[in-house]
């Protein structure tokens, strides 16, 4: 089969080649991908900031597609069902993260396309380790949503979680998006479902035009520059009269804004870090512990996530489809890492069997 691969851990250190389609054991499930999502944590790799990835290996985790085998213990999943996949490969099922159903913060998780083959290949294995402690983790996909919106939910689940699961945002909320690429995007999503009243969207003086309307079309009141012209501080001072807000969702990552956010929220206001970054921080601790704001940690989503997410996109209140500006057949892989790292795409999605 075709299949991305890593060659080294330098900068572009993948290929599109050959690869042996996988083996399945007993409570595995062989999954032929029909769509396939690009994501910024993917371009870690890809700019060479991550290992997690062993030589050999496949990235890619946002799949959907048909079960091509399954094991011969596998009862739940049949050939030719269209599901889409989380991104875990490996739980230990025993430990207290797992206990609790938080899998994603398991201590031996090994993720797919992170420490596991993934989906950038036309099959992938879809391992029992995970199957049978968390089925969850395949879903069903209804009929009306597609391959390429199903290989989505990953993005849309990170947001949804972020802001319903995580940080509680009640209707008539204020709320500050950071970053409008699909993480921010899914999280304006979610604010607007549960009916916030500002949804404030912080870009860059660069950010493309692209992501900008995209944001507005999903519910972004005001777009503002982080680098630009306009005092925040003032401004959303007038926007809240003079609460400040109610959270910030950063998607985005630059660790060097976090004086500027604690500045924009209010007393009691919570900050999700969605967004990995590089630089020091500089967040004011001392300011932080009298006004009681706290910064929340995310790590992904979780099966609750996924179900509602699925559900909404389903009754067309969640529109994934728009954001997906990009289809490609996976041999052109490299064209899409370009895109991204020139913010000429929202979302790059691949077929990987387009080209059989
Ligand atoms: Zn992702
Ligand atoms: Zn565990």
């Amino acid at each position: 089969m075709k299949a991305i691969i890593r060659t080294s851990f330098e900068r572009d250190g993948f290929r599109y080649g050959d690869k042996a389609v996988p083996e399945i054991g007993e409570n595995d499930v062989l999954l032929k991908v029909m769509s396939v999502g690009l994501c910024g944590s993917d371009m870690h790799a890809l700019d060479g900031h991550s290992d997690s990835l062993p030589i050999g290996c496949t990235p890619g985790h946002e799949m959907a597609g048909v079960i091509a085998q399954v094991g011969e213990n596998v009862k739940r999943w049949k050939v030719g069902d269209r599901v889409a996949a989380d991104s875990a490969g490996y739980v230990c099922g025993t430990c207290q993260a797992c206990i609790q159903g938080n899998y994603a913060q398991c201590k031996e998780l090994q993720g797919m396309g992170y420490g596991l083959d993934g989906g950038f290949a036309q099959y992938v294995r879809i391992p029992g380790d995970v199957l049978l402690p968390y089925p969850s983790v395949l879903v069903p996909i209804p009929d009306n949503i597609s391959f390429d919106e199903a290989c989505t939910i990953d993005p849309a689940a990170n947001g949804y979680y972020a802001i319903v699961q995580e940080a509680k945002l009640m209707p008539g909320q204020t709320v500050a998006v950071v970053g409008a690429g699909p993480l921010g995007l899914a999280a304006i999503q979610a604010a607007k479902l549960v009916s916030a009243r500002k949804i404030l969207v912080l870009v860059r003086k660069s950010t493309k035009q692209m992501h900008r309307d995209a944001a507005i079309q999903y519910g972004a009141t005001d777009i503002l520059e982080t680098d630009g012209d306009v005092d925040l501080r003032q401004f959303v001072a007038q926007m809240t009269d003079g609460v400040g807000l109610d959270l910030i969702v950063d998607t985005a990552g630059p660790h060097s804004l976090y004086e500027l956010y604690f500045d924009l929220l209010k007393k009691g206001g919570d900050i999700v870090k969605v967004g990995y970054g590089f630089e020091p921080h500089g967040a004011p601790l001392n300011n932080i512990m009298f006004r009681s704001q706290r910064i929340l940690g995310h790590m992904g989503y979780n099966p609750t996530s996924w179900h509602y997410v699925l559900k909404l996109m389903e009754a067309g209140m969640i529109d994934q489809q728009s954001m997906i500006t990009h289809v490609l057949p996976l041999s052109d892989f490299f064209k899409g890492v370009e895109l991204m790292r020139n913010r000429d795409c929202i979302k790059v999605v691949f077929h990987p069997n387009d080209e059989e």
